[in-house]
């Protein structure tokens, strides 16, 4: 299960994103009117950027995300009242199970087998919905029409209403128990924004603003996920060596400074295979970045890390570093084998310094750390060495 700090750091933008623009929606009085005509065009504009930056990203699933709420917004600015009345309903019940769906899909290029499949079902999607809104059939008029609830929900149909607690249920399990916090909190408060905007949808405004705050919402989702892309390692997803240089550019008087590697990996990846090694790696990553003490871990590059301690003596870190060091050399690794599993069990070297008025920069105290871990492979490896 995530931590719940990490779903609070996670949902926090979005959720603040909401709160500015429902408060927009509530005080809309005091808010001046020509913010309210230019929230199409900014939705529009906000569109196209998402358009373009998910392509170059390849980050496919936030074209077919934008795209049906254009087209929705076209729609209930162009249609008639009948047939805005009929989008409204197919979009309260198809759109939050396409977000879901889009959402578990996996990201490959568009043009793949892959890709063009999605691109058949969204245009199958599409092409129904506008069949029915041209064609209506009465029988699935009354199948929307259905009551479930005592309440009256207008104008959320009582099965958009299901829908929408079915998604809510499934995206909250997510967000609560997939690590993949940063999107699935936003689709939460996506779908939460689509469903606001719909039952408002007599508060002048409301709809309208509820477009443009999830398009808001995806476009700063996709600000982090570049960031992500620039400063995080893929395979440990911890933050790698160019956000060690950032990070190293800040520091204060006082710092201290591990280079940690794993002893004998070669011979690992030779004996079990390269796919057990990222799994290993994997492991010993997650450890790391559990460093107690203000550590923060990076992966420098193949299996070495770094553990960056600012404003810590050495003395205190040594600690710290010791101890995760003691906790990956006992923490088992299942592999399979032929009667089943095995454990097998790897261990980090490391060297430690604290900066001194003889380094020059940050990269002195790194050099002497890495000589210092030397040392400790030296020694006999599975040690911590104080350069
Ligand atoms: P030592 O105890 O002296 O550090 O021995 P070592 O074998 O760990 O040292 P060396 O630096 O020669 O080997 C590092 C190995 O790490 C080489 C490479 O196969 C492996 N390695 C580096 N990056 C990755 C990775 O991303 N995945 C996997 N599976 N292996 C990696
Ligand atoms: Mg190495
Ligand atoms: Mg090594």
């Amino acid at each position: 299960m995530n931590s719940f700090k990490a779903i609070f750091v996670n949902i926090l933008i979005p959720l603040l994103i909401s709160l500015v623009l429902g408060g927009v929606v509530v005080y809309q009085e005091i808010i001046p009117k020509i913010l309210f005509s230019l929230a199409p065009y900014i939705f529009y504009a906000i569109s196209i950027l998402i358009l373009w930056v998910s392509w170059h990203f390849n980050r496919n699933r936030f074209i077919f995300i934008i795209i049906p709420l254009v087209l929705m917004h076209i729609g209930f600015e162009y249609f008639n009242a009948t047939k805005a009345t009929a989008l409204f309903m197919y979009a309260s019940i198809l759109f939050p199970l396409h977000l879901l769906i889009f959402l578990l899909l996996k990201e490959r290029g568009l043009f793949s087998i892959w890709g063009i499949s999605k691109i058949v079902f969204f245009a199958l999607e599409i092409g129904i919905v506008l069949y029915f809104i041209n064609y209506p059939h009465t029988n699935i008029k009354e199948f929307i029409d259905i009551k479930i609830f005592t309440i009256s929900l207008y104008p959320l149909k009582d099965i958009s209403a299901v829908v929408g607690i079915f998604v809510f249920f499934v995206l909250s399990g997510l967000v609560l128990f997939n690590r993949y916090l940063v999107y699935n909190s936003s689709f939460l408060m996506i779908a939460i924004s689509f469903y606001a905007g719909l039952y408002f949808l007599k508060t002048p405004h409301a709809s309208e603003i509820s477009l443009l705050l999830i398009s808001i919402i995806i476009f700063t989702l996709l600000i982090r996920e570049s960031y992500r892309l620039a400063f995080y390692d893929e395979l440990t997803e911890l933050p790698g060596r160019r956000a060690l240089v950032e990070d190293m550019a800040k520091l204060g008087m006082k710092y201290s400074f591990a280079m940690l590697d794993i002893d004998f990996f070669k011979k690992f990846n030779d004996t079990y295979g390269h796919d057990t090694g990222d799994d290993v790696l994997k492991m010993v990553a997650t450890k790391l970045s559990e460093v107690s003490g203000g550590g923060k871990a990076y992966r420098y590059g193949g299996e070495e890390f770094v553990i960056l301690f600012p404003s810590v003596e050495v003395d205190q870190a040594f600690i710290h570093v010791n101890l995760v060091r003691e906790i990956i050399s006992k923490s088992a690794f299942r592999v399979r084998n032929t009667k089943g599993f095995k454990k097998i069990y790897v261990n980090i070297s490391a060297g430690i310094v604290q900066n001194s008025s003889k380094d020059k920069d940050p990269f002195s105290a790194m050099k002497r750390a890495d000589n210092a871990l030397y040392k400790a492979k030296k020694a006999g490896r599975n040690q911590v060495i104080q350069g």
